[in-house]
């Protein structure tokens, strides 16, 4: 076969220990899967299914790194997640088989342009130029399955300039993996080389350039990432 333009890059994120790399498909994101974030964001958490967006697969960078400020923001936030990646794909998949389709899990930022979300909120458009900008999804390196000890508790935190502003358990996932991932199958049939970030804790805010966020999950991985000048 020959392509007409030139053929994009595979997107892929590092895995531990190893020189491989995992191939990046999509990345589907859980929206408010913390209680206490989502009354910060102002939402009752008792009331939501789980809802998902995307960012393009393209959008990871390895830790550590340094990611320059986006442009169109004056609000650039973290947020810290585990980060679920798909090794064997599926639709319809019962909670208890969800493991079966797990490669392993990471640490990831959701980098997020909070101001464009609340204006996209308040104007019924979606989240795509809040969430999906270039780089804005830095990874740890990716931890196989076999060597994570659980996806279902374990300290996640994000300190900036080393204050700790998150600091939470995935223990309080409101839709455990196995429950969000089941339920995201029964929309998309999920395939190999899929990330999913799990949603993110309470304690969200700002970084500026020169910023520099460290975080990370006890057993999975940490995550390192500068902020650089503007783009
Ligand atoms: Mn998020």
């Amino acid at each position: 076969m020959t392509f007409v333009i030139p053929q994009p890059p595979q997107a892929t994120v590092a895995v531990a220990g190893t020189p491989d790399r995992f191939p990046v498909r999509r990345i589907f994101c859980v929206g408010r899967n913390y209680a206490a974030h989502a009354r910060e964001m102002g939402k009752d958490p008792d009331r939501e299914a789980p809802f998902f967006f995307t960012k393009p697969g393209d959008a990871v960078v390895d830790s550590p790194c340094t990611v320059p400020y986006p442009p169109l923001t004056q609000d650039l936030h973290h947020e810290i997640e585990l980060v679920i990646a798909i090794g064997r794909g599926g639709a319809d998949i019962a909670p208890d088989a969800v493991m079966d389709h797990v490669w392993g899990a990471g640490v990831g930022i959701d980098l997020t342009r909070r101001d464009l979300q609340a204006e996209a909120k308040k104007m019924g458009r979606p989240w795509d130029w809040a969430k999906a900008f270039d780089l804005s999804a830095p990874m740890s390196p990716l931890v196989p399955l076999a060597d994570v000890p659980s996806v279902d508790h374990g300290r996640i935190w994000l300190a900036v300039n080393g204050t700790v502003r998150q600091d939470a358990d995935i223990a309080d996932l409101i839709w455990p993996v196995r429950d969000h991932v089941a339920y995201l199958s029964q929309a998309m049939t999920l395939a190999p080389g899929d990330l999913i970030m799990t949603g993110t804790p309470a304690g969200v805010g700002a970084v500026v350039p020169g910023d520099v966020m460290t975080g990370g999950i006890d057993g999975i991985g940490k995550i390192e990432v500068t902020v650089g000048p503007r783009a």
